[in-house]
């Protein structure tokens, strides 16, 4: 499988991670409390870190919220959790951003929405000011354009200019022009100011998939900032997912894209974390990175046998993500792992040698037994009731195995060389 080729980009300090370059994709999120509520926020942070979110960002649209970021910040240390947080500012942010130097400091990296920063006059100089507390404080900026808060002023300029064309372009064509050029003539703005280019990250976020797509492929095709990708206001459920799925993954395969964010509207109660979960499906997918070792498992259909196969399929998947912590630290390169739990012999054994470990379940008129494969070689037939429990040793044991301390790493086969132990733990 030929590897995505990204494409350049400037490498952007954010705290202690890096965006763009040769890094990894990030994985970015954001918080829904009232900043000023420093336990809530400080606790929402904490739960999307912990679900591997690299940056959050936190609203910081009040003096309240401002004079908040300095506690959050201690709440967090207290928790040991450490993961840059990112302010984002709309109309006051030249004022809170001076006014509040503990915020300023604290916050690893300041977005800027072009369109927010104030009107006419008052726009230069605002934006002004935020950049020179992000070179004071040595801090990147996110310039970050949305289709719904775009700068009125340009938009009415191309809107003149475009009229005045023998054949004028649509006004769809001409708005989304004019979000693309907004980011770029605002990070020339910023730049002009004195802000590095690996000091700017751009995004120029819409709500339309297609739109989405041909924005970020003209911003890519213009400049070599860093680009921060979503699709904003995705929406709720299966539509946000899937809409920011086919948005992401479209861009992703075209190497564009040096983080990304999914703006899914949590239903009441949900945790906010989904939103983490869904980047990095969506990373991992394209392998482009790995975060969880993975089940392959069939849809089942007419010739499975019972609803034993989807039950050890969703307890491997639970299995895989509970280690996933552990592994982190103890196992590296686990989070790389592929399982395949197939529901009868028609794909079975064939999914289950292009995973590390398979297990083929008996079909309808099937015999009851399982047979099990180990990178690719049949390693053993289950039989009986305890066919879960007895495939979840495998697991744990290949892990070991494998990615533990002396084991054989991840790019080499076991071989033979482990089925005496395995086979040693089934007897
Ligand atoms: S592997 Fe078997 S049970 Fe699963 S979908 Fe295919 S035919 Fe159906």
């Amino acid at each position: 499988m030929p590897a995505i080729q990204r494409r350049r980009s400037y490498r952007v300090k954010v705290g202690d991670k890096f965006i763009g370059g040769n890094e990894p994709i990030l994985v970015q999120s954001m918080t829904n409390t009232p900043t000023e509520d420093v336990t809530a926020t400080a606790q929402q942070v904490k739960e999307l870190w912990e679900s591997g979110s690299e940056i959050v960002r936190i609203t910081v649209n009040t003096r309240e919220a401002a004079a908040a970021v300095p506690k959050i910040v201690t709440e967090l240390e207290k928790s040991d959790v450490n993961v840059p947080l990112v302010g984002d500012f709309h109309f006051n942010g030249h004022l809170l951003l001076t006014e509040y130097p503990d915020c300023a400091k604290l916050l690893a990296k300041y977005r800027i929405n072009p369109g927010n920063v104030g009107r006419g006059e008052r726009h230069d100089p605002n934006f002004s000011r935020m950049v020179e507390a992000a070179l004071k404080w040595n801090k990147p900026v996110r310039i970050g354009v949305n289709w719904g808060s775009l700068d009125q002023d340009l938009l009415a300029r191309m809107m003149d200019e475009n009229a005045k064309l023998a054949e004028p372009l649509d006004a769809h064509a001409v708005l989304i022009e004019a979000i693309v050029q907004s980011g770029v003539e605002s990070a020339h703005l910023a730049e002009s100011y004195g802000m590095p280019r690996d000091g700017i990250v751009l995004s120029a976020k819409v709500s339309n998939v297609q739109d989405v797509i041909e924005v970020y492929r003209r911003l890519a095709s213009r400049c070599e900032y860093a680009l921060h990708l979503g699709l904003t206001e995705a929406g709720m459920g299966d539509k946000g997912i899937v809409a920011s799925t086919a948005a992401l993954s479209t861009l992703l395969m075209d190497g564009i894209g040096d983080t990304i964010r999914v703006s899914i509207t949590p239903k009441v109660g949900d945790n906010r974390t989904r939103e983490v979960e869904i980047c990095q499906h969506i990373l991992q997918s394209l392998d482009l990175r790995s975060f969880t070792a993975q089940v392959t498992a069939c849809p089942g259909c007419g010739r499975t046998t019972s609803t034993v196969f989807q039950e050890l399929a969703s307890d491997i998947q639970e299995h895989l993500v509970k280690q996933r912590a552990i592994w982190k630290e103890t196992y590296p390169g686990a989070e790389e792992l592929k399982v395949a739990v197939m529901g009868c012999i028609v794909n079975g054994p064939g999914e289950s040698k292009h995973a590390n470990l398979g297990i083929s379940l008996p079909g309808t008129f099937e015999e009851p037994k399982a047979p099990v494969y180990v990178d690719g070689k049949l390693l053993t037939t289950l039989k009986g009731d305890r066919i879960v429990e007895e495939f979840q040793v495998i697991v744990d044991e290949y892990v070991q195995k494998r990615y533990g301390a002396g084991g054989a790493g991840r790019h080499e086969s076991l071989g033979t060389s482990v089925e005496a132990p395995l086979f040693a733990v089934l007897n």
